[in-house]
This record gives structure tokens, sequence and C-alpha cells, in this order.
């Protein structure tokens, strides 16, 4: 369960340490076989030890998600249906074995080589952040509950981060609140019904939001193009980061990738970032400048050996 307050003008997180682990991973050349703008299931192959490597970051604690730069989708060269397929069938696969994946982002721009809506300088292509923004505002924000004091409400900040509907709240908390006020637009759905179906661990705070997991199946949430607004990306970005616990969670989530540009990514989120050899890994290690990534391994599964064992040495430091 994931529980976030909203304070101020900052996330805060309740969540005590392991929960909110996330492995960040790109799809093409770290978990499959680079074949190039790949969109058939037929010419999916999962590298070798990636199964194994997946399900040892899963029995250390991490939510897996997959962020990945699909710009053949914004070229012309398949529709975004083909690239869901590919998803599903990657996810099916690899949940056969054991290893679960929790969720996948996509950019289907292209700056410009993108035809129509897809020619766009857009946040999310890697190096750029959107897609990890995205899965912090869903994976943090989500299934948990909200708090917000009443000024904070006003500003709406909550409301316009969750998707519309999605929302419940406690009616006598509620009724506490003047609701007199205009609401967003169809953002709340209010009924105490559900909210003690939820169960809380602590005495509901002053106005309460929660979300539950099955708007976000019905949203079919688990492979999701970004769809923050720039303004929310960027507030998620400077306000969040100042906060001392947000910089804890963010020392246990990983990148990895066979890119400069997935490392160079997970940098500018604020997180470790790994290179592997697979796919275009080693030519990329060429190519790096200092700072570029902070581990090269040949293979997912050194890779996940690794963080599992940072994260041992940091749980006793913690
Ligand atoms: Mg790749
Ligand atoms: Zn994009």
């Amino acid at each position: 369960m994931y529980r976030w307050a909203y304070g101020g003008t900052r996330y805060i997180s309740l969540l005590p340490g392991n929960v909110n682990r996330l492995v960040f991973l790109d799809r093409d050349g770290t978990l499959n076989e680079e074949v190039g703008y790949l969109h058939e299931e037929s010419k999916l192959c999962i590298l070798p030890g990636v199964p194994e490597a997946l399900r040892k970051l899963c029995a250390a604690g991490f939510q897996l998600v997959v962020v990945t730069n699909q710009a053949g989708i914004g070229r012309g060269y398949y529709p975004e249906e083909d690239c869901r397929k590919v998803n599903a069938a990657l996810a099916r696969e690899l949940g056969r074995s054991g290893a679960e994946l929790s969720a996948f982002y996509y950019c289907p721009h292209h700056p410009e080589n993108g035809i129509g809506m897809y020619k766009k300088e857009c946040l999310c292509r890697k190096p750029g952040i959107g897609l990890f923004l995205q899965a912090e505002a869903d994976f943090l924000g989500w299934p948990g509950a909200f708090t917000a004091g009443a000024s904070d409400l006003e500003n709406h900040f909550v409301a316009k981060m969750m998707p519309a509907g999605a929302f419940v709240a406690n009616v006598s908390d509620w009724e506490n609140h003047s609701m007199a006020e205009p609401t967003p637009a169809g953002a709340f759905t209010v009924g105490a019904s559900d909210w003690e179906n939820h169960s809380m661990a602590e005495p509901a705070p002053a106005v309460v939001f929660t979300t539950g997991a099955s708007d976000w199946e019905k949203t079919e949430g688990y492979q999701s193009l970004m769809r923050l607004s720039a303004d929310e990306a960027a507030c998620l970005q400077e306000e969040n980061r100042r906060d001392q616990r947000y910089k804890a969670f963010l020392r246990h989530c990983y990148m990895i990738g066979d890119k400069l540009n997935d490392t160079r990514a997970g940098h500018a989120f604020g997180i470790r970032s790994i290179l592997v050899g697979s796919g275009y890994g080693r030519e990329e290690r060429e190519k790096a400048r200092p700072g570029d990534f902070d581990e090269f391994f040949e293979t997912l599964g050194e890779a996940a050996e690794w963080i599992v064992r940072e994260e041992r040495n940091s749980s006793l430091t913690d």
C-alpha cells in the first residue's frame, strides 16, 4: 500500500522503508534482443538470464517498471497497438517464469522524424525523464491515500494529479470541509462505504482521497503514455526533490539500460544507473563521457546482483 500525504506544496511519503523500491528497465536490448524497431511478437526474444535477474529483483522487494522509447510509432513504422501487444507478450512470458513486470511507459514521439502529432520535442523521450515522473506519480499515488489540508485542497493540485473520477472521500471529513466550493470537474466521487472498505492504518486526516486498483486496471494503466502536463511534471521534479524522505526513495531506485540515453535519463531523474553490455551496451560504453553511468555490467544478471548487494549494504546504514 502506498500512502502519501500532500502537505503544503510537496508530497511527503508516509511509507516505511522498502515498499517504494523501483527498478526502471529499458526494453529493447536490455530485456529482449535488439532487432531494430521490434513490433512483432514473433520476433520477441528474451535475453538469456533475464527472467532470473528480474526474479531476484522482485524477491528483493522491487517493483519493475519498463520505460521505453518507441520512436518507430512516431516514424509511422508501426502503430501504438503493436507496441502494446509486444509489451503484453513480454510481460506474459516473463510472468510465466515468475518475473512480474509492474508497468510499461513508452514514448511514441520523435522530435524530427515524427509524423503528425508524434513529431514533438516531448518530455518523455529518454534522456528526458517524463516517463519516470509519470511512474512516480502513478506508483507513489496509487493505490494509496492522499491527505490534504483545506487550503491545499483549494489549489486542487492533488486532484489534477489523479485520473478523473478516481477519488473517494470520507463523508464526515468531507462534510467538515465546505464542499459548497466547486470541485475540479468530475474529479471526485464521495462515498463513506468506499472509504470504509479501504482499510486505513491510521485515523483519517482532514480530507482523504483514495484511488483503487480497479480504476487503474480499467484504464490499462499498466501500459501508458505520459499523461502529466508540463506543469505537473515540473512540479514533481522541483518540489518533491527538496524532501528528505523523497531523497531516501530515490536512493532505492535504479535504472538499467543498454544506451547512454537510458543511463543519462536515470541520472537526470536522480537515481543510480547501470549500463549493460547487451544490445548497444558495449559500443555505447566506448562513447561515454565521465559520469554517464555508475556501473557497467555485461549482463542484467550481474546488474541485478549488484543492486541486491547495494540494498543489503544500505539497509545496514539506513
Ligand atoms: Mg535499448
Ligand atoms: Zn515522448
